[in-house]
């Protein structure tokens, strides 16, 4: 059976050319970076120049990369460990409401451990107004996180206004660019930000690795306790061959950013363009320019994701109801329902999300398959009503 794979923001494969990169680390180089003999002094070098390669591509220092075992990690040294070196100045953390379950979730533990946490609205296609922020930043606001790219809807927030009402009130900015790395310039020496959260699965590099950047000076206190790897800020021994990969991969889609972006942008746009012509009531969620263009999110009125999402598996078709970690229960999503769209579209919502390998003919596919489908669903749905 043909398969068509659309979910590219759940995770991506491997590209070749990071397998390659990675094998080396695998099997033949496969020291302890942390070894004084040849075998560790070899798993250094490939360790440092990950790091100069990952700081070059952000305009950051070596200095101020550190590799982690993903965007979740990353995010929970972010956010508590800014916010517990600073407990003592102040005890209020803001974020938004469309955040990743691993920024929503540190900052709950953060509330049960005495914190304040200010979560901001989004509009109608999901984005933060500053003016919001500006208003929520206190005296005793510690640390503000917001997401670059929104990983459902991929909404892009303005994040150089965001960041620089923080940075002028003297505040920790934290920004989750997983979504939106390689597919967006990120550049630390043009943005107010002090800490990156990034991942390696989402970028055709392999799972279980990311990195933070942490700019220099910032206070953070470190939540994996044991040896003195990554300057003591993130005990545990490297992931050498992760890490070789995610550089790669990093170096790679960074290099065919506007290439990516037009390619994936093209797929998306034309997939929604034969889906309205062919379906009636196709609902676009996000912005219509302010997004990452790989990401499509559509609610078919009166149908459930669920089921189109099987019914298209049947198909060979891959595709994700609401984020990847939402599907497999029947909540609407927090970050549709923070963009005001109604229980029963947000339901509805499907996320296609291309990459670098689909093709037009995958368009075709999907376009051919889903006005049947959809057909078939509403004409046993008792929430379909035709306007
Ligand atoms: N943040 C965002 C925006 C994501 O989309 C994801 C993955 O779904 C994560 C964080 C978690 O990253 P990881 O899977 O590397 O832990």
């Amino acid at each position: 059976m043909r398969k068509v794979y659309l979910d590219h923001s759940a995770t991506t494969p491997v590209r070749p050319e990071v397998l390659e990169a990675m094998l080396p680390y695998l099997k033949d180089r496969f020291g302890n970076a942390s070894s004084i003999h040849s075998f560790g002094r070899e798993a250094k070098v490939a360790l440092e120049e990950s790091r100069e390669k990952v700081a070059e591509i952000l305009g950051a220092t070596p200095s101020e990369v550190y590799f982690t075992s993903g965007g979740t990690e990353s995010d929970n040294l972010a956010i508590k460990g800014v916010a517990f070196a600073s407990r003592n100045k102040g005890r209020h953390v803001i974020t938004s409401q469309i955040e990743h379950h691993a920024v929503l979730e540190s900052c709950g533990f953060l509330a049960k451990e005495g914190f304040e946490i200010t979560y901001l609205p989004v509009d109608s296609f999901g984005l933060i107004d500053p003016e919001d922020l500006r208003k929520a930043l206190r005296d005793d606001t510690v640390l503000v996180s917001i997401m670059h790219a929104n990983n459902e809807v991929g909404t892009i927030q303005p994040i150089e206004e965001l960041s620089q009402a923080a940075k002028e009130k003297g505040i920790y900015f934290h920004t989750d660019a997983v979504q939106s790395l390689g597919k967006l310039p990120i550049d630390v020496s043009k943005l107010a930000v002090d800490l990156i959260s990034m991942s390696g699965h989402k970028i055709y590099g392999p799972k279980g690795v990311g990195a933070i950047y942490i700019r220099k000076g910032t206070r953070i206190t470190p939540w994996a306790h044991g040896g003195h790897h990554e300057r003591s800020r993130r005990a545990g021994t490297e992931n050498v061959p992760g890490i070789v990969g995610f550089t790669r991969a990093l170096e790679l889609l960074n290099a065919e950013m506007e290439d990516h972006k037009r390619h994936t942008g093209n797929l998306a746009q034309t997939l929604y363009r034969k889906l309205v012509d062919t379906i009636p009531d196709v609902v676009m969620h996000g912005h219509p320019q302010k997004r990452i263009p790989n990401i499509l999110s559509l609610s078919f009125k009166g149908v459930e994701g669920e089921s189109v999402i099987l019914s298209l598996d049947l198909k060979g078709v891959a595709v994700a109801s609401g984020s990847a970690c939402t599907s497999g229960t029947l909540e609407p999503s927090h970050v549709l329902s923070a963009m005001k769209v109604a229980p029963d579209i947000a339901q509805g919502a499907l996320r296609f999300s291309f990459g670098r390998d689909n093709t037009m003919d995958d368009v075709d596919y999907v376009a051919g398959l889903l006005p049947e489908i959809i057909q078939r669903l509403r004409s046993i749905s008792p929430l379909y009503v035709k306007e």
